[in-house]
């Protein structure tokens, strides 16, 4: 199968394997999580290369994509593949390490731009999301560590293609610092969604308690009034047939509750008949117009009711265009019970209730609060909030989801729904108004994102100082592993006894035993070694004896013990050279015994060789320091080579033992001494002119002549 081939199996099975692992996400805090079909994707990366990582990412990315309604996970994920496929080719990889600068460098900064403004993901909950993933990314980049090494995973994803090679103490500090960090980052995320969870029931709970609180002021603040005006009704309706008393009444009452702008008594049809300031109603009147409110709701609501009501915010009319509240009772009539003979009416100015206002703007520095009328119209509303008296509005829900309280958002009539996120407390007054309190989820994100930025920093301190701490422990486990393998290379270290192997206790067992084995081999290797050289040095001092031996034989006449001829030739050449070298002349003297032949013939071989020996015996005699070559030619033919010696002193020097022969007395065994004699055969040349073969010629033809002559005499010749 080709390797491209291979590749694109490989990588379409992995990635609709993480694909569907990526279906199955672990549900954390806010929208986050948890993640772990992307180990397979970095296992691609890791093992078939960069391009077959981000293919694989794309494929495993897939399920995200519909889930979270955005590319960014494609892209990340992408890149997070290329990156650490591309670093995998130069670097001896930690994929731990990498998944983690990835992140830190690239796909954390990359992720915060990706995701903003995407309706799934809150702007406030983006550090929270992007600490999730880095944590997230550590942990599968965990659990690649620790696949990646298993011989399946290289089966599968591999091949034989790149090989995953590490020392005993690298891979056990994989091992021992995954293990650690998942530990770790396990307590720590557990710590986490609980203290998260927690913070998240107590801000609800304070919310809950700011809410109550402000509910019960401003209840206080309407019932008051409301009952006011229940008791007011009642002396009223004493006081009906006399308007007189009536407009008195009226000034006093408004007078006890001066927060009204104005007050106005009206009769059954809703025709004024009194105001507070009482001018109100003669400044109309004075300009003949008759105000009837009969179409107004307070009037509508009073007068057949014997509950005193609110109105919604609406736009006064008659005493000035205010925006205004009115509270309105029905003035019973005594004698016909429960109709009513007329109502009062009390108006606020929304704008001077200063007190409620107050009240909304600093229920808590997080809460902001609405006041909505039965209409659905803000009365007052927080200042924040910007939301203006009259002003409808739609609280969006189901934006998210956390914890149990779901969110709103704003969404003015006739606008678009804000980005800000309330958590929402909302209760109902008996008269119909409603009580609105929003806590911005920011702040409350603001709070956890504190918290999960020091727990991402404690968990990339936990992820070095789980390295650092499984390379001291795998350190420990490995070290004599290691020193055994460095004395191994080293070699000779095992002929000494190793303190740090013999006498320590905390070493394991199978230590101790490999020790003792490559000691005992290594011992043994030696031992043989030693006796092997012994053996081939005697071997060689015994050849080099024989060698010796045969190399005198070669050299040496076995009869005389004199040179041979052979090594005669050897040292005329060297001779010759070194006189040539330096210009001393070369001289040579041939000795041949007389009539020999005579002497074997009489007395025998046996004796004749006798005789040869002690011949050799008394030339030896002269054989000094100017005698370069004593050697038996051959027969009865003696030879002596002499360098840088005058002629003269050449041919007396064959003079004497001429003489010393002739006056020798030989004898051999019990037999009678005899006499014999020699010539002399003598002759010199410059070795610059002539050979070594000249020399001997010239020699040779003195000898001649000397036997020529008589025999038992020198003869001398040479050559200038
Ligand atoms: P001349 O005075 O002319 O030199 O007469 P000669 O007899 O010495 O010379 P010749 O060359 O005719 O004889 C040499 C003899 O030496 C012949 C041979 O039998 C004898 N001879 C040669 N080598 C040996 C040897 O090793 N041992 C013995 N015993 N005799 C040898
Ligand atoms: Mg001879
Ligand atoms: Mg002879």
């Amino acid at each position: 199968m080709g390797d491209r081939l291979t590749s694109l199996v490989v990588v379409v099975i992995a990635g609709a394997a993480a694909a569907v692992v990526n279906l199955f996400r672990l549900p954390l805090f806010f929208e986050a999580e948890f993640l772990f079909g992307q180990f397979l994707v970095l296992l691609v990366a890791v093992y078939r290369g960069p391009l077959a990582g981000l293919a694989c990412a794309v494929i495993a990315t897939w399920p995200l994509v519909d889930a979270w309604g955005s590319y960014w996970a494609t892209l990340t994920f992408g890149m997070e593949a290329l990156f650490v496929g591309l670093a995998c080719r130069f670097v001896r990889f930690n994929v731990i390490m990498l998944v983690m600068i990835y992140w830190i460098a690239i796909g954390m900064p990359v992720s915060w731009y990706s995701i903003s403004g995407y309706e799934h993901f809150l702007d406030s909950h983006r550090t929270a999301i992007l600490i999730k993933q880095l944590t997230n990314a550590i942990v599968y980049a965990h659990i690649t560590a620790l696949v990646m090494y298993l011989p399946v995973t290289r089966k599968l994803l591999g091949f034989d293609q790149k090989p995953v090679t590490l020392s005993i103490k690298e891979q056990s500090s994989h091992i021992i610092s995954s293990l650690l960090i998942t530990c770790g980052i396990g307590f720590f995320f557990f710590n986490l969604d609980q203290s998260i969870k927690n913070s998240g029931s107590d801000y609800s709970q304070v919310h809950d308690i700011k809410h109550e609180q402000l509910k019960a002021q401003l209840g206080e603040v309407f019932s008051r009034k409301i009952t006011a005006f229940s008791e007011y009704r009642e002396t009223l309706a004493q006081l009906w047939n006399d308007p007189e008393m009536r407009q008195q009444s009226l000034l006093s009452f408004n007078q006890r509750y001066p927060q009204f702008r104005t007050m106005v008594i009206t009769d059954q049809h809703g025709d004024l008949l009194h105001s507070s300031p009482e001018e109100l109603v003669k400044n109309v009147k004075s300009q003949n117009e008759n105000i009837n409110v009969a179409d107004r709701d307070y009037f509508t609501h009073a007068i057949s009711s014997d509950q005193t009501y609110v109105s919604p915010a609406f736009v006064g009319r008659g005493f000035g265009k205010d925006l205004i509240v009115a509270i309105s009772s029905g003035v019973p009539d005594l004698l016909n019970r429960p109709s009513n003979v007329g109502i009062i009416e009390g108006s606020f100015i929304l704008t001077n209730l200063r007190h409620v206002k107050s009240l909304l703007d600093n229920i808590d520095p997080s809460v902001e609060a609405i006041l909505i009328d039965q209409n659905g119209q803000v009365v007052l509303a927080s200042e924040q909030l910007q939301l203006p008296p009259l002003q409808t509005f739609e609280l969006v829900k189901g934006v998210d989801t956390f914890y149990e309280h779901s969110l709103v958002t704003i969404k003015k009539t006739g606008g678009e729904p804000g980005r800000e996120v309330y958590y929402l407390a909302e209760s109902l007054f008996p008269w119909g108004w409603k009580l609105l309190s929003l806590q911005n989820e920011a702040r409350f994100a603001d709070v956890i994102e504190r918290s999960l930025i020091i727990f991402a920093v404690t968990i990339v301190l936990v992820v070095l100082i789980s390295h650092i701490l499984a390379f001291a422990i795998s350190h420990s486990w490995s070290y004599h592993m290691t020193r055994l393998n460095e004395l191994i290379e080293r070699g000779d270290e095992f002929n000494r006894e190793l303190d740090e192997f013999e006498n320590n206790d905390q070493l394991p067992d199978e230590i101790v035993n490999l020790y003792q084995e490559i000691k005992n081999s290594r011992q043994a290797i030696v031992k043989m070694n030693t006796e092997l050289q012994n053996t081939v040095a005697e071997r060689t001092e015994k050849l080099q004896i024989v060698n010796a031996k045969l190399n005198k034989m070669a050299s040496t006449d076995a009869l005389t013990g004199l040179d041979n001829r052979r090594q005669f030739n050897q040292k005329l050449d060297e001779m010759w050279q070194h006189s040539q070298k330096n210009l001393s002349p070369l001289s040579m003297l041939i000795i041949d015994i007389d009539y020999f032949k005579k002497i074997n013939d009489t007395f025998g071989h046996p004796v004749g060789d006798q005789v040869l020996v002690q011949l050799a015996e008394q030339l030896q005699h002269f054989n000094d320091d100017r005698i370069g070559c004593l050697a038996r030619l051959g027969g009865e033919e003696f030879c002596l080579l002499m360098s840088g010696q005058e002629h003269t002193d050449v041919i007396s020097l064959a003079e004497r033992i001429r003489k010393h022969i002739e006056e020798y007395a030989f004898k051999i065994g019990s037999g009678k001494p005899f006499e014999l004699t020699i010539s002399v055969g003598v002759a010199t040349i410059n070795p610059t002119r002539f050979t070594a073969s000249k020399l001997y010629q010239l020699a040779d033809n003195a000898l001649y002549e000397a036997k020529h002559s008589g025999r038992n005499q020198v003869r001398y010749s040479h050559l200038d």
